[in-house]
């Protein structure tokens, strides 16, 4: 085998937060890596831009990792999970209509004929669990459609926040936290993700 097949191997064997601590090290470590890392994982404003150009009207595609771009260019993280529906987006293609979702809650329908068949063995109706294996036995209360009914709301893909990281060796207050950054936008995330490297600690 080959080190670059034992090293996709190992990739398949280790869990996330084995990945994240490794992309960490490496990136603390190499320059070339973390401008890499940067070009897959973050955004330029004109990234973000382009989308909107793109959307009114030329059919071009976006193709951020062709054109190198300057550490300091980079305004949010390419990649996020949606607060809405829950789903992986990319910010580069996230349109008005991108995202559908229920803004309610999924609250049990008594009427339903399942649960006049439901046994005590079967244990409690409410779960999380009968929402997903008997959706039909739920409503939303945002459109009263059953819970396998289309979404009702359509929009952009909203980011949830990401859990702010606690470094062991810089306050998270300190400025160096967001030295290669430009200001940010209030939902913007980039800073809890760029911890300094070890040379400029
Ligand atoms: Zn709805
Ligand atoms: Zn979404």
């Amino acid at each position: 085998m080959t080190s670059l097949e034992l090293v996709l191997k190992a990739l398949d064997a280790a869990n996330i937060g084995r990945l994240r601590t490794t992309i960490e090290k490496i990136c603390e470590q190499s320059d070339v890596a973390l401008d890499l890392f940067c070009n897959e994982l973050l955004v330029t404003q004109s990234d973000l831009d382009k989308h909107n150009k793109d959307s009114n009207g030329s059919e071009n595609s976006i193709n951020v990792t062709s054109s190198k771009r300057k550490r300091e260019e980079y305004v949010g993280v390419r990649y996020a999970t949606c607060e809405q529906c829950d789903e992986e987006f990319d910010a580069t293609e996230n349109g008005e209509e991108s995202c559908q979702w229920h803004g309610g809650d999924l609250v049990i329908d008594e009427e339903h004929d399942i649960w006049f068949e439901w046994e005590p063995y079967q244990g409690e109706r409410n779960t999380d669990e009968n929402r997903k294996d008997c959706p039909e036995a739920f409503i939303w209360t945002c459109c009263e459609r059953r819970g396998d009914g289309a979404p009702c709301e359509t929009g952009k893909h909203v980011a949830k926040d990401i859990p702010k990281r606690v470094s062991p060796h810089v306050p998270s207050t300190s400025p160096r936290n967001v030295r290669r950054c430009l200001p940010l936008e209030s939902n913007s995330l980039i800073t809890t993700y760029l911890e300094p490297r070890a040379d400029l600690r």
